[in-house]
């Protein structure tokens, strides 16, 4: 039996069990093994605890003497037990309930009765709750620590821990080490299989913090190992050289507005490495709104005027469309042939847009994920960019350097996601970091406003105002389409026909999402841009890049449903142009910490600054993986919490380059590890 067989397989697992554990996402033996306990959940039981001395709501051992057993009813006919027990520092009463009552029939006054329990003051009064009561017993027993999963109804810690024992059981039998010796012995860690049985199942609390650190340092290093190895590969290579830039020069003269001060400093550092003859790999950093996409025109511009090809890639078709079209108006005096690539792209034209590629007939490509498959070559690729780098996987820009035979691309990233620098180096390998710290001259702030339903009319009616000044509109819904329960949450078609009617008769209002066809997006999203459209309804699909300096106003209904992150992205659609821009929050929600980050986003514009508030409240870990996909896949570590550790294993394995043994062992181990295997599946 192997760790990716079905649960079913195991001994005392049947159709039933597997079906409540596949509530819990597990399904095979390795995803049992891999269902590690929170942080939170390990209680500790290292002493026989006094019961006065008890912590409210703390989980311990007591040991105690019963003085007296009653049965009783509450006031709803509830049968409840109730204990009353002492010892030498003074009293307390053992609440049972329902199906915890069979425990008192054994006891009566006078035994003596060690309990696992939890604490509970209350007016100088202790109760203990959940209790497991043992007559007989041998105290050292009970010594150690105690694991609590999260649980589905219908399925008890007793049955989960079941299970999981007969899956560490078959791992036993199928264990092998996935790190060689010596880097085990170089950070101290106890061995993987080790480290699995004690994160379930504790000796002490040593041995947890051992397991813990194991299955951290196993992901960590893993992903760290994997950046290294590109790392390696791409410092072996040259690329190309790109001195000529008149093209770059002639689109600033025709552009209507100067680079900024920062833009300029940008473009300068991408100027120094195209002359050197390394190859560029350089991450762009400005807050949503900065004028990144000029960059990379003026980037693409230069490796073409040089003879060469370019791609760019997007987060979504919409933003990459919207590229696409900027791309052909901007450019049109150079006469480029520029194609857009995604997988709603016709097959009949994809092959003859591949088949271009590698004639080098194509001077630019824009499009979408699809463009990282592998059948997508080219002839002469001297660029490659990633925009929006936060929505792809943390090993995917990798794809885009593979793309051509001959030499290297050179690569730039742009991000609006601020993240520490030391971190950025982990992260992202050797990139080096420029940042757009300064918005373009004369943008106003946009205005939030916050406000409950009962401001919903006046809301509307001021959106109207907008629009007779031949401005436009953005309303986003969390849903498309509200299922019957979801009735309070606004869905884009429920919003769409009730607006439409209510205020928008005299206007263009348009719906877009996710699941509209392509060339329906594609429409609305042009006839938005030209002003057609004057109001466009949408789910977040608009959330990243979209650039229509018209629209003025953004209503976020049920804004409660987003993250700051997100609302940061979706409020920069607004404030593009000259024109005083609004956002305006709607929420209901009468949870506290979702009006906190509401009023966050009211209190300040920066991005930055909104981040740091975004670390404040959810932690690092979570900011920034929900951004970076892969990063949150982590099942232990924490990429702020263990930076310390990232940076460690980083130059670890800086100094230990000619190790040739070492880094063959690593290669074998890489596919070793279940830990890491599927990992490593979902960071690309
Ligand atoms: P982002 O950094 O979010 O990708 P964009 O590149 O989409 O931002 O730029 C936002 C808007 O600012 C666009 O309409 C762009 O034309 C405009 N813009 C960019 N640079 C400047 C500048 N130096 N002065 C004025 N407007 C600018
Ligand atoms: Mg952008």
């Amino acid at each position: 039996m192997g760790l990716q067989d079905n649960v079913l397989k195991l001994k005392g697992i049947g159709a039933k069990r597997a079906q409540l554990l596949e509530k819990l996402a597990i399904n095979t033996v390795s995803d049992l093994l891999k269902f590690y306990p929170k942080q939170s959940s390990y209680t500790f039981l290292e002493n026989i605890v006094p019961l006065k001395t008890a912590e409210n709501y703390q989980t311990a051992l007591f040991l105690t003497n019963v003085v007296g057993i009653q049965n009783r009813q509450s006031r709803q006919r509830l049968k409840y037990t109730n204990i009353i027990v002492k010892d030498s520092s003074g009293y307390a009463e053992i609440l049972l309930f329902a199906s915890q009552t069979y425990q008192a029939k054994i006891l009566k006054p006078g035994d003596n009765i060690l309990i696992i329990a939890k604490a509970e003051w209350q007016h100088g009064k202790l109760t203990l709750k959940n209790a497991i009561i043992n007559k007989h017993f041998n105290v050292e027993e009970f010594f150690g620590v105690l694991t609590k999963y999260k649980l589905v109804k219908g399925l008890t810690q007793k049955q989960l821990q079941q299970a999981i024992k007969s899956a560490l059981q078959v791992y036993k039998k199928n264990y092998s080490e996935s790190l060689p010796i010596k880097i085990c012995k170089d950070f101290g860690l106890i061995s993987l299989e080790q480290a699995i049985e004690n994160i379930h199942f504790p000796q002490n609390r040593n041995l947890l913090q051992s397991a813990q650190y194991r299955l951290i340092f196993e992901e960590l290093f893993f992903l760290q190992y994997s950046l290294f190895e590109q790392k390696q590969q791409q410092e072996n290579k040259s690329s190309v050289v790109l001195n000529k830039n008149e093209y770059a020069k002639n689109l600033l003269k025709k552009l209507p507005f100067e680079l900024t001060v920062a833009q300029k400093n940008v473009w300068q550092d991408i100027k120094n490495d195209f002359q050197a003859k390394k190859c560029m790999q350089r991450l762009i950093q400005g807050d949503v709104g900065s004028g990144k996409t000029i960059i990379a025109i003026l980037t693409i511009l230069t490796a073409v005027e040089n003879g060469y090809q370019a791609v760019i890639i997007a987060p979504t078709e919409i933003l990459a469309r919207q590229h696409y079209n900027y791309f052909q108006t901007l450019l049109a005096e150079f006469a480029l042939k520029i194609e857009f690539l995604s997988s709603s792209v016709l097959a009949s034209k994809r092959t003859r847009i591949l088949e271009e590629l590698r004639n080098n007939k194509i001077n630019i490509l824009v499009g979408t994920h699809s463009i990282l498959n592998e059948q997508v070559q080219f002839a002469k690729l001297a660029l490659g960019i990633i925009d929006e780098q936060h929505r792809f996987g943390v090993l995917q820009r990798q794809c885009l350097l593979a793309k051509n035979q001959i030499s290297t691309p050179h690569l730039l990233v742009m991000s609006a996601t601020p993240i520490p620098r030391t971190l950025a180096l982990a992260l992202y390998g050797n990139l080096e970091v420029s940042r757009i710290e300064s918005m373009p001259e004369g943008r106003k702030p946009v205005k939030t406003l916050l406000y409950t339903l009962e401001m919903r009319d006046k809301i509307y009616q001021g959106a109207c105002r907008q629009l007779a000044l031949g401005r436009q509109v953005y309303v986003v819904c969390p849903l498309i389409e509200g299922e019957d329960e979801e009735e309070e949450i606004s869905s884009v078609l429920k919003t769409h026909k009730f607006l439409k009617e209510k205020y928008f008769s005299k206007y263009n209002c348009a719906i877009l999402h996710g699941k509209l066809a392509s060339k329906e997006k594609d429409k609305v999203m042009l006839g938005f841009i030209t002003g057609e459209i004057q109001i466009l309804i949408s789910t977040t699909v608009i959330e990243v890049g979209i650039n229509v300096p018209n629209a003025s106003l953004m209503i976020i209904e049920n804004a409660e449903f987003f993250g700051l992150a997100q609302l940061h992205q979706l409020r920069g659609r607004v404030g593009r142009g000259s024109e005083q821009s609004y956002c305006v929050l709607l929420s209901e929600s009468s949870k506290q910490d979702s009006w906190e980050r509401l009023e966050l986003m009211v209190k300040y514009t920066d991005g930055f600054k909104l981040a740091e508030e975004d670390l404040r409240l959810r932690g690092a870990g979570e900011m920034l993986g929900e951004q970076q996909h892969g990063l949150s896949d982590f099942l232990m570590a924490d990429i702020i919490r263990d930076s310390e550790l990232i940076l460690r294993i980083s130059s670890y394995l800086q100094n230990n380059k000619d190790n040739l043994e070492l880094f063959e062992a690593l290669q074998k181990s890489k596919l070793n590890s279940f830990v890491t295997q599927e990992f490593f599946q979902r960071l690309n």
